[in-house]
């Protein structure tokens, strides 16, 4: 049997992940438990709890009822109820259900878990699926928490069997006693520099070389105490073992599509038509107006789209460093942008720059007397002042650009847990300046 929860948390506390934990140590007596899997969604609809994840596991166990039994009681006690945008759910997909599924229903459970990553889910698109397949469920509250409980279900489903059918990556947390939630982490930072030495690019994100920070512990009063992110679990257990820490209640291991960018809908000729709010894209275009830095340190510039439509661009404060890139642009350069869209701007998470443009036009020299030559009017060429020589165009010279061609990306402490760290295209055919 596969489950599926979402949806238990508050931005205050809980976290659906050490949820899922508890409930996998604790269900171990019933029967096999599998590694769970740590779903992220859409990161930008508007309604989402604090890192917007949803979680599922498959428990093989004789007595399933007992087993959801334990799930409901569970999630019941341990889900912040009183917080207003917690609304939890939880789906069962039974033996039964499994062994019989069909070819077109996968393909309904695909259609979802990838609908729920980039786009956005009604509760009676769940629905739907839910009395299709005639699954068990519960839910409380308004049960919106069905809708990722169904996403984490569906992508357990399709890696049950082809394992590589996504790309995915791991993430090891560590969960802290009860008594420590609420105080500050005692996490000794020599030793988290140290384990990230020793095993990246197999582990990434949990430091922030550039910002010389430690990004892998949150700051907010949740269990979490860190969570060490990477491709390799013997990578990721190496740097476990090297940081000193206080003590953990528990840790978990998860297999997640952090990472790994399927959030972003490829659009290799984009439209501004084609573009809608919420929704997050990799779209080509050319710059059109120079990088400007704003208010705030917020750095925006526009790209012309293929409809000759434009859209702005902005690279915000948090991303530091990466500004420097962005302001770099000069209009002209082919680029691929990554990011979503809100208000008609997209929010750069990386960016390629494909092709630079390295010429620039200059009123032409004087083949004399070597002076700058003036505009002789509007299409009339250029004329020297003093010789009365002549010339119809201007001069194309190359110009030195500050940056070189390749992907660029915002650094560890500005990154989303969908984006995928340019450290993991390294086997790719492309040029990369990873953040670090
Ligand atoms: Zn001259």
């Amino acid at each position: 049997m596969i489950i599926g929860i979402d949806d238990t948390d508050s931005r205050k506390g809980m976290c659906t992940t050490y949820l899922c934990a508890v409930l996998v140590d604790e269900l171990k007596k019933q029967g096999d438990v599998s590694t769970p899997r740590l779903v992220r969604l859409n990161p930008c609809i508007p309604f989402k709890t604090r890192g917007n994840g949803a979680v599922s596991f498959e428990i093989s166990a004789e007595k399933e009822e007992l087993v959801k039994e334990v799930v409901r009681a569970r999630v019941s006690a341990l889900s912040e109820l009183n917080e207003e945008g917690t609304n939890p759910g939880v789906i069962f997909i039974g033996d039964n259900v499994l062994n019989t599924i069909s070819d077109e229903q996968e393909e309904r459970l695909k259609h979802f878990y990838e609908t729920a990553v980039r786009d956005v889910l009604t509760l009676e698109d769940a629905y739907a699926i839910i009395s299709g397949l005639r699954l068990d469920h519960f839910g409380l509250k308004n049960k919106r928490g069905l809708i990722g409980a169904l996403a984490a279900v569906s992508f357990f489903v399709l890696q049950r069997n082809k394992p590589n059918y996504y790309d995915f990556t791991y993430e090891l947390i560590a969960y802290r006693r009860k008594e420590r939630r609420g105080k500050t982490r005692v996490i000794d930072e020599a030793s988290v520099w140290k384990a990230d030495a020793a095993t990246y690019p197999l582990t990434w994100d949990t430091v922030d070389v550039a910002n010389t920070t430690t990004v892998f512990a949150p700051h907010s009063p949740c269990p979490v105490l860190f969570g060490i992110r990477g491709d390799s679990e013997a990578a990721i257990y190496k740097a476990y073992g090297l940081i000193h820490a206080e003590p953990v209640e528990r840790k978990m291991l998860f297999i997640t599509n952090q990472g790994t960018d399927f959030h972003l809908i490829p659009l290799d000729v984009a439209t501004k038509e084609q573009l809608r709010e919420f929704y997050s894209y990799g779209l080509d275009g050319v710059v059109c107006s120079n990088p400007r830095t704003v208010e705030g340190g917020h750095v925006v510039f526009s790209i012309a789209l293929s409809d000759s439509g434009t859209i702005e661009c902005i690279a915000y404060e948090p991303t530091k460093g990466f500004r420097s890139t962005i302001r770099a642009l000069r209009v002209g350069d082919l680029i691929r942008v990554y990011g979503s869209e809100k208000n008609g701007t997209i929010n750069i998470e990386k960016i390629e720059l494909k092709q630079l443009n390295n010429a620039e036009e200059r009123n032409p020299r004087c083949a004399k007397c070597g002076r700058s030559m003036k505009s002789a009017g509007q299409l009339q060429g250029y004329r020297c002042k003093r010789c009365g020589t002549y010339r119809e165009d201007k001069d194309v010279v190359t110009v030195n650009r500050a940056i070189e061609e390749g992907l660029y990306e915002a650094p560890p402490v500005a990154r989303r847990h969908l984006s995928k760290p340019l450290v993991r295209m390294r086997a790719a055919n492309k040029k990369i300046h990873p953040s670090r």
